[in-house]
């Protein structure tokens, strides 16, 4: 009777502490106090970052917090000739614009189609039936909850990882990722479709997506690279889509996996000279200031989303510091 009672009384922390990890926004402040070893890796982080990236490293270092359905919206805005994003200041979807149709990255989740969605492909004037192609960073409901609409719908092909079509379809018992009972059986599939395999080209029409296989956050989580047009000058842009928002519900093996994601991703967005950053959860440097930099630009000055290869470095560079920072905490270092 009192074993019973105890192990009650431990299910109850548990579950409550699983709740403080969704619940609390800013949180996420270790435990217990940092050692010397892991503030020395810290200053590290700050050092690779610079004062650019302090946001960034305070986020990913200090204060991470989850995406949240309470995130505020944000005005749906034409960044570059040919790519809009839509969506809310936790969480966006990029439409990129081509001479064969729309592809779509990211689709926010299901609840949000006729909230965010729908409504900010019309604001922008771009019409939902030509949305042809869909590519998912990861299999998680808030990055492919539309998805289903658009393939029912207009017949959108979707692209998603071949290991994360799996996680989708046979997900874990209990909480296998961070959106947990997100993503179980509430969650409404598209029907199995295309794959994202690192090294094949996604491609609609003559616009090609270069897919990184980034493994960590998910075993299918991608990055991807293409071209941007600002002002009909070309830059190549990059977004990691698989990034772990909150380290704390990763596995030790997840947190290792990641650490070795990014610097594949750094390999490979340095030899595609990556100078635009763009993110699927864009709370480590944040989207809104930029679309106010964007709105206020006047005729020949830069677009605040091209950054230079140089500070895209500098920004893979802080997430692997602080996931380096986040595996000595788990290790007590
Ligand atoms: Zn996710």
């Amino acid at each position: 009777m009192l074993k019973l009672k105890m192990l009650k009384h431990a299910v109850l922390v548990v579950s409550a502490f699983a709740g403080w990890l969704y619940a609390q926004p800013p949180a996420a402040a270790p435990a217990k106090p940092d050692s010397d070893a892991v503030k020395a890796l810290i200053e590290k982080a700050k050092k690779a970052g610079g004062p650019m990236w302090a946001g960034e490293e305070h986020f990913f270092c200090e204060a991470p917090r989850a995406n949240s359905p309470s995130d505020p919206p944000i005005e749906p805005t034409k960044i570059f000739d040919n790519v809009y994003v839509i969506g809310n200041q936790g969480t966006v979807a990029y439409v990129i614009s081509t001479p064969d149709g729309l592809l779509m990255i990211d689709s926010l989740s299901a609840d949000q189609t006729e909230t965010q969605l729908l409504p900010g492909l019309q604001k922008l004037g771009l019409d939902p039936s030509k949305v042809k192609t869909i590519v998912v960073g990861h299999g998680h409901a808030d990055h492919f909850g539309g998805t289903p609409y658009f393939q029912e719908h207009y017949g959108s092909k979707i692209y998603i990882a071949a290991a994360d079509w799996d996680l989708m379809e046979h997900p874990p018992a209990g909480r296998g990722g961070d959106k947990g009972g997100k993503k179980g059986p509430l969650a409404v599939l598209p029907k199995h479709d295309q794959t994202i395999t690192e090294g094949v080209p996604i491609m609609l029409g003559d616009f090609k997506i270069t897919p990184v296989a980034v493994p960590g956050h998910t075993p299918g989580s991608m990055g991807f690279i293409f071209p941007v047009k600002d002002n009909g000058k070309t830059h190549v842009a990059a977004m990691y889509a698989g990034t772990i928002l909150t380290p704390g519900i990763v596995s030790d093996e997840g947190l290792q996996t990641y650490l070795k994601s990014v610097a594949h991703f750094k390999e490979e967005t340095k030899k595609a000279k990556v100078e635009v950053e763009l993110q699927n959860h864009p709370l480590m440097d944040p989207i809104q200031a930029k679309l106010d930099k964007l709105q206020a630009r006047k005729k020949g000055e830069p677009n605040p989303f091209v950054l230079g290869q140089g500070n895209y470095q500098k920004f893979v560079d802080v997430m692997s510091a602080c996931t380096e920072v986040n595996i000595a905490r788990r290790k007590g270092v």
